[in-house]
């Protein structure tokens, strides 16, 4: 079976934001089962303690523009999968993974020890990039480093997780990159002026994948696009939609260490307890057990669907809800659910921040997950909710759409507070007559998403590539 390298920014359990670290934490987990070996490569940032890590190698030296950069790579069995850690302090021992102004000199310097770990450490057979962090690693081993007879045959899967986050840099960026010239026009890395690592991903890449079917068709429209539709039109033939899978050893409410009681389907009281603990752990009265609680866990960025949020949630109160939020990000919306929680003290609670062990609290404890995204391209927080049978109330894009049905969730199609409000209605409705809700339950709890049917189309892929 082919080896799998792969690269990312993130991955649980050691660096998480999003989704992005869920896949990359548990899809080489999943590969490994089917016979990959498999390993991954990301920064280690200052989070991250190296006491029970390996040195691997020292000073790893890699060269953008006029800097010659040092890392050390540490390296790790977790779970049957080799980590290998990039380890530069200057460069990500920082507060805040993103938002650097020199990430390009971050990500490009991951991006060569790449090749580092490839020619010294763990010689793959696919080379598996996740978003614009690791886009780099595309034109390196295609273009600039291509001689090197270590890398001749292997193959690049280049996953695409967000396309609003492109890793786009002014035109003196691309000096520092240590790229050939001509990657420097519209149909390679160019993109208005600007230097675009992703472009560099989709041009030099052996196929390409987004992280659900709905979501692939969606970004060769001007809609969904982020402005790279025509470009992704012309690498069509390579692009396809594998949904991602959950990781159900660390989200099952059966098990889940974070929670107050356990339940299953067949046995939902502990599922009650755990609305209960919610509450208290929010310092929500416990008369809010009598009221649906609704929840969200999520980044507060308007790809979420907070704006749609903040023209409905006045009226979404008046139908005597309790509103129950984890999240961080843009000030406006923390501010949206500060002025609620003013507005209708005792029934809204917000918790501003990442915190793993109230994420899972809200998954189990809430009656209903709200996730009204603007686009969504795949979404775990539904797939978690179906399984903790907390009723998902989404938009149909994206992920969302391919992952609740009428039988499991709510739906609504128009970016409009009026629709949102009706699909949430729709619920509250259902919810008051207790045997059909809890059927709903069941039949959301059912639904299985657990990784082994998309590992096992990412191995056809690979091996598919590979002609094997
Ligand atoms: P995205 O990757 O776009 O943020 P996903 O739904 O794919 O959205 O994944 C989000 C992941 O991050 C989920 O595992 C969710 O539980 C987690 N998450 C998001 N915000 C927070 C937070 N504030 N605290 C803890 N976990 C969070």
């Amino acid at each position: 079976m082919p080896r799998i390298l792969m690269v990312a920014s993130e991955a649980t359990p050691f660096a998480k934001t999003g989704g992005l670290a869920d896949v990359v934490g548990s899809l080489p987990r999943a590969l490994l089962e089917l016979g990959h070996q498999t390993a991954v490569v990301m920064p280690r940032y200052g989070n991250i303690a190296t006491h029970d890590w390996t040195q691997a190698w020292r000073n790893v030296v890699v060269y953008l523009g006029r800097h010659a950069i040092s890392c050390d790579i540490w390296s790790k069995i977790e779970r049957g999968v080799t980590f290998f850690l990039v380890d530069c302090p200057w460069l990500f021992d920082r507060w805040g993974y993103y938002g650097h102004p020199d990430d390009h000199l971050r990500f490009g310097a991951l991006s060569q020890a790449v090749l580092a770990v490839i020619r010294l450490l763990w010689r793959p057979d696919i080379v598996h990039l996740h978003d614009w962090q690791s886009a780099l690693v595309a034109p390196y081993l295609k273009t600039r480093f291509a001689a090197d007879p270590t890398f001749h045959g292997i193959k690049i899967v280049y996953t695409i997780h967000n396309l609003e986050h492109q890793g786009r840099f002014g035109r003196a960026v691309f000096d520092e990159l240590n790229l050939d010239p001509w990657l420097m026009r519209p149909d390679f890395m160019e993109y208005f002026g600007d230097v675009n690592l992703m472009k560099g991903g989709i041009a030099f890449s052996d196929a390409i994948t987004t992280v659900s079917p709905r979501y692939a068709a969606e970004i060769r429209t001007p809609e969904f696009g982020c402005g790279l539709d025509g470009f992704l039109g012309r690498h069509a033939d390579k692009l396809r939609g594998i949904l991602n899978g959950a990781d159900y050893e660390e989200w099952n409410p059966a098990t889940d260490p974070h929670l107050a009681a356990h339940y299953d389907r067949d046995n939902l009281a502990g599922k009650t307890e755990c609305k209960r603990d919610l509450l208290r752990e929010f310092g929500l009265p416990l008369d809010n057990m009598d009221r649906p609680v609704l929840g969200i866990v999520s980044r507060m960025a308007k790809q979420k669907g907070f704006d749609l949020l903040a023209s409905a949630a006045w009226e979404m109160m008046n139908d005597d809800v309790c509103l129950a939020v984890v999240g961080s990000g843009e000030q406006r919306y923390e501010d949206l659910f500060r002025g609620l929680a003013s507005a209708f003290p005792g029934r809204v609670a917000a918790y501003f921040g990442f915190n793993n062990k109230l994420a899972h609290k809200v998954e189990a404890g809430a009656d209903i997950f709200l996730m009204p995204s603007l686009f969504e391209p795949c979404g775990l927080n539904q797939i978690y909710s179906l399984r903790y049978g907390t009723i998902p109330v989404v938009r149909a894009t994206g992920g969302l759409d391919d992952t609740v049905d009428g039988g499991t969730g709510f739906k609504f199609w128009g970016y409009w507070p009026h629709d949102f409000l009706l699909a949430t209605r729709a619920a509250l409705d259902e919810y008051r007559r207790p045997e059909e809700w809890t059927a709903r339950m069941r039949r959301a709890m059912d639904r299985d998403f657990s990784w082994s049917a998309s590992a096992k189309m990412y191995s056809d892929l690979y091996r598919g590539l590979l002609g094997r």
